[in-house]
């Protein structure tokens, strides 16, 4: 259906609305005869094809019982970013939001220094992490933890998170009605927390983190922009334990992250 210029730019408007809120997978739902109306766009500016379709007079439902972005003030004083955080963990409750409720045993709402320079984002927990209610404990966690040391700092002083809060069976990777219900979660720790810095790691957390999908090749080994930090892209630690050939290549990413914060490694023993 051939759409005209003033409706196509109102579309594209609320593509881009929405993309700011981190929800880029729309809906259709059934349709009463007479109200069709489906509009279908191709967004080219950013050479990201995305195909949305939208209804003409609704949201999709989910929308709007999401969370506001925003509600949260601009800065929040360090001192009170403890506080901040707990308060958005509360709002959070025994979440049944979303299917992923069914299974889990632990919200893994997210854990570190409030007032983190660096955040690590993952794509969501597994077994252990579930079981302990704590990001990255298990084996991938390790890894991630060995990650840190080697840029010279403690897991302490950074904050990690994942886009999803609640484990999806068999670890698969979040459907994306999933990760948006989550995602405004997410986007308030970072409010809150205000990084400097956050490493995506792989292509999911990349994914949500930017608003559009691209393979992981093209976004490692430069700086985006995403939720007022810089992003830095890079593999997931799991995919590191399963090829560590990759290792070094993850390694270059993390020396991107610590020039941009000035870290220089651990310091050498004499
Ligand atoms: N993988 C993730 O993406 N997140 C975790 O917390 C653990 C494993």
């Amino acid at each position: 259906m051939a759409l005209s210029p003033e409706t196509e730019q109102a579309v594209r408007a609320r593509i881009a609305y929405f993309r700011d809120l981190g929800i880029f997978d729309f809906y259709r739902r059934d349709c009463p005869p007479g109200e069709t109306a489906i509009a279908t766009v191709t967004d080219t500016e950013d050479n990201n094809a995305i195909v949305a379709h939208l209804e003409s007079e609704t949201m999709p439902q989910k929308l709007s019982s999401l969370p506001l972005i925003g509600d949260t003030p601009e800065t929040i004083a360090p001192r009170d970013r403890a506080a901040a955080l707990q308060a958005i963990r509360e709002e959070i409750g025994p979440c049944t939001r979303c299917a992923l409720s069914a299974a889990r045993h632990s919200i893994v709402f997210g854990d570190g220094d409030p007032n983190a320079r660096l955040m690590f984002v993952g794509e969501g927990p597994g077994a252990d992490e579930d079981a302990q209610g704590l990001p990255f404990v298990g084996r991938a966690g390790q890894l991630l933890n060995n990650m840190i040391v080697a840029m010279g700092l403690r897991r302490d002083q950074v904050y990690i998170a994942n886009i999803v809060k609640c484990r999806p069976p068999q670890n698969r990777v979040p459907e994306p009605q999933e990760a948006n219900t989550c995602l405004p979660f997410l986007f308030r720790q970072i409010e809150v927390i205000q990084p400097e810095v956050i490493v995506a790691l792989g292509s999911t957390a990349a994914t949500y983190l930017l608003g559009a999908r691209s393979p992981l090749a093209a976004l490692r080994g430069r700086i985006h922009n995403a939720r007022g930090a810089k992003l830095i892209v890079t593999y997931h630690p799991a995919y590191l334990l399963r090829d560590p050939r990759q290792k070094k290549e993850a390694w270059a990413d993390l020396q991107l992250a610590m020039a941009e914060l000035g870290l220089k490694g651990p310091a050498k023993s004499q």
